[in-house]
């Protein structure tokens, strides 16, 4: 199957672009996001790397026009391909594998510092990796097994910190370092705009904090940053690692349950269904590498 098949986007309006795997049906399946400036392209989160991403983007023409020669060499901050290739980075929310397994393909890649080694690594227990044949309808390619899937080891060109701005030129993502769900997962806020990319940090349905690096109290501050992001008027528009794109007043519903349920009983639930988490997931991984 090409690219092009495997692969679903939809515009979003200014320079904005909703990416799917069209061919993986699960409720773990990650909204990808292309958003296009002046001078760089962003991708936020890959999907799988069942097929290239990379090459989707170039086939389907969502990327902007390349440089003309000699061009490259004026932009501030450099990046992207060789020769008059734009600028092309793909950054990652967090490491998790329904985010971070299409990483290899770019030669760009940017990820929180919380997270780089795991990354380098290729440590498919942080990335909770964790893929069935039944989720994957169609084979990437004839033969494919879900039992072999991998999220690679991957070099990080860049490596991010809070208050980190990445500039696409005419338009600047602000990386937020907002832990919970996972240690090193960022949201990339576009405060012109007011758009929050939020990757699984919050997304229109139950937050997911009983991982192995999940940690509650973590999650509890990052809520508390995302509803003061709406109280200060900078946030209109969510686009989520899961599911659909919201408003403020649904993250700030979203944000404040969280923390008003975040009790004794909930800690306590969360903790076992953490050791199962752990247990399943070092099971698979070994079954994987042996
Ligand atoms: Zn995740
Ligand atoms: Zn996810």
């Amino acid at each position: 199957m090409s690219a092009l098949e495997w692969f679903a986007h939809k515009s979003l309006g200014g320079g904005i672009y909703w990416i799917q795997e069209r061919f993986y049906e699960s409720g773990n399946r990650a909204n990808i996001w292309l958003v296009r400036g002046s001078q760089r392209d962003v991708v936020i989160d890959t999907g799988l790397g069942l097929r290239s991403l990379p090459d989707y983007l170039r086939l389907a023409g969502l990327l902007g026009p390349d440089c003309a020669p000699g061009e490259r060499e004026k932009e501030p901050e450099g990046g992207g391909g060789g020769g008059g290739r734009r600028p092309l980075l793909a950054v990652a929310t967090h490491v998790h594998f329904d985010h971070a397994g299409g990483l290899h393909q770019f030669e760009e890649v940017a990820v929180h510092s919380a997270e780089a080694a795991a990354l380098r690594r290729g440590d498919n227990y942080e990335t909770v990796t964790w893929l069935s044949d039944s989720e994957v309808v169609r084979p990437p390619i004839p033969g494919w097994s879900a039992r072999q899937f991998r999220v690679r080891p991957v070099q990080p060109t860049h490596v991010l910190q809070e208050g980190d701005v990445i500039s696409l030129g005419d338009r600047q993502l602000t990386v937020m370092h907002m832990p919970g769900h996972s240690r090193g997962s960022i949201c990339l806020h576009d405060r012109e705009q007011k758009i929050l990319f939020s990757g699984d940090v919050v997304y229109d349905g139950s937050m997911i904090d009983w991982l192995p690096y999940s940690r509650i109290n973590d999650y509890i501050a990052t809520c508390q940053r995302l509803i003061e992001l709406v109280n200060r008027g900078l946030v209109e528009k969510v686009l989520p690692g899961h599911f659909n794109t919201f408003g403020a007043e649904r993250l700030y519903c979203l944000a404040s349950n969280y923390i008003s349920n975040a009790g004794i009983c909930h800690k306590v639930s969360t903790c076992a269904m953490r050791s199962i988490a752990s247990l399943a997931l070092r099971a698979t991984n070994s079954r994987v590498t042996s």
